[in-house]
């Protein structure tokens, strides 16, 4: 009989996210999720062989499709294992040379783990081709597995189109060499004006947003489906950190439709 038992892990998410609560949450819907701890400790890992394979799977050039840290170097993966070895959240590196293809980061953890259902909560941020572009993603979902990035939380949907006017110009006058406040100062103060708009990486609204994209992959793993069109659904597929909010804290429900799906789910089991 297929093993349907959900695994929840943790890969140094940020500090804001609680998964008890996020398992609460689930054992509330009736879900009966397991917090495991550390995937790469509870699967005993080889360090060597993974620090190789996430350098590998970071991508090289955000313009171009497939663009794989094929033959990383020796430095990348020795920044793999510092990063394995910590428990602090990835940052994402400035000039942006670690962030994941998210479908191969999915095919080296889905080597590690056992039968069931997996969802893995990171501070990497997987990123997927689409358009012209990678793109930062919140959610990867690969059965039997589900990754959710805390970074993608606060990267991926894209903020107030304000706050990136604000940004450009700038940049713009910084680049015209203007007397600007220096970079990180006025980065500061632009997040202060605009950040209840989004959810920051030290947000108490994390776990909120979370569990809605955690339903995701629930949903995902269990239905094969994870995304709804109802902007106030907890499914929905939100673009913007406007919506994300709307859907995950404003409404923080499911729709008629994904409700009745789950209790029929359930009265059938
Ligand atoms: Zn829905």
């Amino acid at each position: 009989m297929a093993d349907w038992n959900l695994n929840l892990y943790l890969d140094r998410a940020h500090s804001t996210l609680n998964v008890d609560a996020i398992q609460g949450f689930l054992h509330s819907l009736g879900l009966e999720p397991q917090v495991k701890g550390d995937f790469f400790d509870v699967n005993r890992v080889d360090m060597d062989e993974v620090s190789a394979a996430l350098a590998g799977v970071r991508v090289r050039d955000l313009n171009l499709e497939d663009s794989l840290n094929i033959s990383p170097a020796e430095t990348d993966v020795s920044q793999e294992k510092t990063l394995l070895k910590s428990n602090e959240p990835i940052e994402l590196e400035r000039d942006r040379s670690n962030i994941y293809s998210g479908f191969h980061l999915a095919e080296v953890l889905r080597r590690y783990v056992g039968s069931g259902l997996h969802i893995i909560f990171t501070s990497r941020l997987p990123a997927t081709f689409e358009g012209t572009r990678y793109h930062g993603r919140v959610i990867v979902a690969d059965f039997p597995l589900a990754i959710i990035s805390t970074t993608g939380v606060v990267e991926a949907p894209a903020r107030q189109r304000e706050y990136y006017i604000r940004q450009a110009a700038y940049h713009r006058a910084q680049h015209a060499g203007l007397q600007v406040p220096e970079e990180r100062e006025f980065m500061q103060e632009l997040e202060d004006r605009f950040k209840e708009g989004f959810i920051g990486y030290d947000d108490l609204r994390m776990t909120d947003v979370v569990k809605g994209y955690t339903l995701q992959a629930a949903f995902y793993l269990l239905f094969g489906e994870a995304f709804c069109e109802s902007p106030g659904c907890m499914l929905f597929n939100a673009h913007t950190q406007a919506e994300m909010i709307h859907a995950q804290i404003e409404s923080g429900r499911l729709c008629k439709r994904h409700q009745t799906m789950l209790e029929a789910h359930f009265s059938c089991m």
